[in-house]
């Protein structure tokens, strides 16, 4: 599979707008992308897509989770400004001043995030991030009836508008929502090369799921149909390598190779993902074999759909590949293209190693 491929991949995933719990247009293009790659296709109640390549091996199931940081409208105001609630965590800084689109019934809608002029600001004000109840969506109306006019209601979701693009003829892609469509690229890519070159039994599944960002919420029922022997988790990793980040603080960087979860653990809560040592040395042993570079994930307040899908039903083996980001939880995520090739080759070759 040629690597434009995959970069027409990436972009066209990353460009597609899929705010958590409105993700279908992510999953249409899926389903464009796995045409002709897989036995079945289904999309179930809650909206995840499960594609299976069907194999008299052990079952595999990989998950990408489909959904974006966005917003959702909770109000209209006099004056036809929308105020929104967040949908996903966002970094506060990152809100206001942005160019964004509101899905309408009837069709896009561009719009920008404005808040008060800083000279207006008080200095207690101005040291903070702005609340995010002290931004507003203008739409360019100047009434609620204006708004409402054009399709807005209340519900309606909310995407940062923003074409991802590679840098400077560099390997480095920028994009609103390389997490994770990153993820849902490397899986689209893997399960294309084991259909088409084979080199493996598996009975392999691969589901684009739902409302990771808003609490692993979609993930667990995915789990509970499949009830797969092995899962892997397609994901973003949070990568350091900036001057202001300590080494040993965030040592994963960009362009070193796929990131292989070890342990994550999100300490206020129980979610996060203890990977087996079975499982971590079958990954690592499978990059080592195939001379495929990698790094190990070791990562706090952090944690993916491996959660959900390894407490599921009688418990699943469960480990995960990442691609590094920089920026994660913002609309200028910063990956390296060449991660996302290491990514899919190691999936490819770890699955191949399971028979
Ligand atoms: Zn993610």
């Amino acid at each position: 599979m040629s690597s434009e491929t995959m970069r027409e991949m990436l972009r066209g995933l990353d460009n597609t707008a899929g705010v958590s719990g409105r993700e279908r247009a992510v999953g249409l293009k899926l389903r464009e992308f796995l045409d002709g790659y897989c036995d079945e296709s289904r999309e179930d109640a809650l909206g995840n897509f499960i594609f299976r390549k069907r194999g008299d091996g052990p079952k595999v199931l990989l998950a990408a989770h489909m959904d974006e940081l966005g917003f959702v409208v909770s109000f209209i105001e006099e004056n036809g400004m929308l105020r929104m609630v967040p949908a996903g965590w966002h970094d506060d800084r990152m809100v206001v001043d942005q160019d964004v689109l509101i899905h309408t019934r009837k069709g896009d809608l561009q719009g920008v995030t404005g808040s008060k002029p800083s000279h207006i600001l008080t200095a207690e004000e101005t040291s903070r991030a702005i609340p995010m109840k002290d931004i507003y969506i203008d739409v360019g109306t100047k009434s609620r009836a204006e708004s409402e006019a054009l399709g807005v209601h209340v519900g309606d979701v909310v995407s940062f508008d923003r074409a991802g693009h590679f840098l400077n003829g560099t390997d480095v892609y920028t994009g609103k929502s390389i997490d994770n469509r990153a993820g849902c690229a490397v899986m689209a890519e893997v399960m294309r090369r084991i259909a088409k070159e084979g080199g493996s039994r598996v009975d392999l599944y691969a589901a684009g799921t739902v409302q990771e960002e808003l609490g692993f919420r979609g993930a667990g029922a995915v789990a509970t149909r499949v009830q797969p022997d092995y899962a892997l988790i397609l994901d973003v990793a949070l990568a350091g390598g900036s001057p202001d980040i300590p080494e040993n603080l965030l040592p994963i960087k960009l362009g070193a190779g796929a990131a292989v979860t070890v342990y994550h653990w999100w300490n206020d809560g129980p979610w996060g993902n203890s990977v087996p040592q079975s499982l971590v040395d079958g990954i690592v042993g499978a990059a080592e074999t195939n001379g495929i570079p990698c790094q190990l994930d070791v990562t706090m307040g952090t944690a993916t759909d491996g959660y959900p899908i390894a407490t599921s039903g009688q418990g699943v083996l469960t480990g995960g590949i990442s691609i590094p980001t920089r920026y994660i939880h913002t609309a200028v995520g910063i990956l390296d293209f060449r991660d996302v090739c290491a990514a899919a080759d190691l999936t490819t070759a770890w699955i191949r190693s399971l028979g």
